[in-house]
């Protein structure tokens, strides 16, 4: 980790992406649209990847849709990639560290709850071989499917709800997000919020630099740089 000895404002309360962040999605979803691209002639560069990860599911076919020029609409690709996901969805793992922080803020009594671009129905699938994890976080919003949230990431509405959902409704300044996606870091930082993000090997520095703090993995995240209880040495 860089810049261990930085301080930041420390805080009370903890927000978590999903997908490519505690859950390692991002990989499936990028193998399904390459497959789908690969049906019209298309491939599926980067950049396009960069704009469309941490969106909802209806912006997320748009984004993709426009920016490979599939001879789809929108609605017609997330029915092919429904197919495809379905069955991968079911067996995807945790990111290493993610469990351990996780629990680690819970058993030192740390608010914490998941703000995700994902259905409640693809969560659903996605959380197929981890319901217990998932019942750590005092609660989970999700941003394809809550009438609250009318927009998604890069808007700050998801993580502005998901603060106000905490029984002691946190500032923003009081909370830390954890993200993957700069559309997701984007919105942690319009909703006031320091956001710490874990990117893709593949992230270029602009993107990586605009995050409050950035850390290769999310195991190798020292809770104690936000002012949040340390591992206990036996733990670490
Ligand atoms: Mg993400």
């Amino acid at each position: 980790m860089t810049k261990k000895d930085m301080q930041f404002k420390p805080v009370t309360h903890v927000l978590f992406d999903m997908d490519g962040l505690l859950l390692d999605t991002e990989v499936i979803y990028t193998r399904c649209t390459e497959e789908i691209a690969a049906r019209y002639g298309k491939t599926y560069p980067w950049e396009v990847k960069l704009k469309q990860m941490g969106r909802t599911a209806p912006d997320l076919a748009k984004v993709i849709v426009e920016e490979l020029g599939l001879p789809l609409l929108p609605w017609e690709y997330a029915a092919e990639a429904r197919i495809i996901q379905e069955k991968s969805f079911t067996e995807c793992q945790l990111m290493p560290g993610a469990e351990k922080l996780v629990r680690h803020l819970k058993s030192k009594k740390i608010p914490i709850a998941v703000a995700t671009s994902s259905s409640e129905e693809t969560f659903k699938l996605k959380t197929t071989n981890h319901r217990e994890f998932f019942k750590i976080f005092d609660h989970i919003v999700f941003g394809s499917s809550d009438p609250e949230v009318k927009n998604g990431k890069p808007a700050p509405d998801i993580f502005l709800i998901c603060a106000s959902r905490f029984p002691d409704k946190p500032a923003p300044e009081n909370c830390l997000v954890f993200e993957d996606a700069p559309n997701g870091v984007t919105a942690a930082l319009a909703a006031g919020m320091q956001v710490v993000m874990v990117p893709d090997p593949r992230m270029d520095e602009l993107n990586r630099s605009r995050a409050t703090f950035c850390v290769d993995r999310l195991e190798n995240f020292k809770p104690e740089v936000f002012g949040l209880p340390p591992y206990d040495s036996a733990a670490t």
